[in-house]
């Protein structure tokens, strides 16, 4: 069959390459795809809020599977579009997607079901939310209502800086009609994890875990970005952990979702942090995590155009994984996630191994062939290793011998997991 993956990132690049290593894909497409994917995908000029081309083009094309990869598409209703027209898709309807389309959604769904995760209230007027977190004190969470690219969440320090990002977003409207209402969450400490499933209703298979470092610079210090790092699996979070964030959060929220007449099908991404008391909710997202898909789809043995569609005919496919780990690094652009330069040229990557995988963010090719600068995130490199320690050497070694002018990775990826015992 011919399948058409929806996006433009590292995500979709790592999508694309894993549909195209199926046996029962003749051809892949990707809309509109991006200079780096030509190796596994035909990329076409149809962007991702298109609708009517996006169907045209399946029909046209005889498209038997589609892949939905960013949220901003499943929010618009891509999903409900493609199923209104009887064409298969992997991807949630709008009505689900809402679970990352409004913090404030998410958080009341989970108190409704008692699903664990961090106290909060919700504001819209700016002096209620201030009176708030001055009763409540720093460290403090201050969370954008709506999506911000994964950039509309600040863990605030002091009370100083709770104030003025409440200001940011509330009176000086930072993320437009997204950060129009903020939720305000408890601080939680412990070790983060991604805890991404494959869902159809209530049936639901989970994946190999990861763990994102959200964090511009190393150390974990800078501002929240989308991303810039992971590694998989993840060896201080113990299976009995991962158990009980099944049972505790991912098998209930499926559940209330079919309740609430918002069945979900495609990939459910919970964001957890392991407390003292157990793992708890930070985010959901209605889709794959980018960049854990681009260490967690290296690892899976089976092949993901077979389980996805076994999922979408009611099955619940059995996953192979692969033991050994992958760690990847993002390649940003200087100044990321705030304001950044494009058109740089990018080192001729040819030179990096070939074992080492390389997903493509925000790049463009130029007449010359040459890989310019067109985004924040620019790649995603990943290598494989008996450990994380191993996967890691690989990577920045390959990195290391190409001159990155205008552009800035973390060195530290991977490091938590290297320097740490199993968390109790
Ligand atoms: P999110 O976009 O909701 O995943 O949040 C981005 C990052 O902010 C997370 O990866 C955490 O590092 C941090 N964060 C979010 N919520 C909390 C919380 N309640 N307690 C501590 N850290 C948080």
């Amino acid at each position: 069959m011919n399948v058409l993956v929806i996006g433009r990132g590292g995500r979709e690049h790592a999508i694309c390459r894993k549909v195209s290593e199926s046996p029962l894909v003749e051809q892949v497409f990707a809309a509109p795809g991006n200079a780096g994917m030509s190796d596994c995908a035909t990329c076409i000029e149809i962007n991702e809020h298109e609708q009517d081309q996006l169907v045209e083009f399946a029909k046209q094309n005889d498209i038997g599977l589609t892949i939905i990869g960013p949220e901003v598409p499943l929010l618009e209703g891509l999903a409900n579009r493609f199923r209104a027209e009887s064409l298969l898709v992997f991807g949630p309807n709008k009505e689900a997607a809402e679970i990352e389309g409004s913090k404030s959604f998410a958080k009341s769904l989970m108190k409704k079901y008692q699903i664990p995760t961090a106290e909060y209230e919700v504001f819209t007027e700016f002096d209620q939310a201030k009176d708030y977190v001055l009763e409540k004190g720093a460290p403090i969470v201050i969370k954008a209502d709506g999506l911000a690219a994964g950039k509309g969440v600040v863990v605030a320090n002091t009370i100083e800086e709770a104030v003025s990002t409440l200001e940011e977003f509330l009176l000086q409207n930072k993320f437009g009609s997204s950060s129009a209402k903020v939720v305000v969450e408890e601080f939680l400490e412990g070790e983060e994890f991604s805890f991404m499933a494959f869902v159809n209703g209530t049936n639901l298979v989970p994946l190999e875990i990861a763990q994102d470092h959200k964090r511009a610079f190393d150390g974990d210090q800078g501002p929240n970005t989308g991303g810039m790092g992971a590694y998989s699996p993840v060896p201080f979070i113990s299976q009995d952990t991962i158990h009980q964030a099944y049972e505790t959060i991912l098998k209930p929220v499926t559940e209330a979702l079919v309740l609430e007449n918002r069945s979900f099908t495609g990939i459910l991404y919970a964001g957890l942090i392991h407390t003292a008391s157990g793992p708890k909710v930070i985010e959901f997202n209605a889709r794959f995590g980018d960049p854990e898909t681009q260490v967690v789809l290296p690892r899976m043995e089976s092949d993901l155009v077979e389980v996805i569609l076994q999922l979408l005919n009611g099955e619940t496919p059995i996953i192979e994984w692969d033991d050994e780990a992958v760690l990847g690094v993002v390649i940003a652009a200087n100044g990321y996630p705030e304001s950044y330069q494009k058109g740089f040229v990018l080192p001729a990557c040819e030179s990096i191994d070939q074992n080492v995988l390389l997903f493509h963010a925000g790049t463009v090719k130029n007449d010359k062939g040459e890989l310019l600068a067109n985004g924040g995130r620019l790649l995603l490199a990943a290598a494989r290793g008996k450990t994380l320690a191993d996967a890691q050497s690989n990577v920045y070694k390959e990195l290391e011998k190409l001159n990155w002018e205008n552009c800035f990775y973390r060195k530290d990826i991977g490091n938590r997991a290297i320097n740490h015992s199993v968390v109790k």
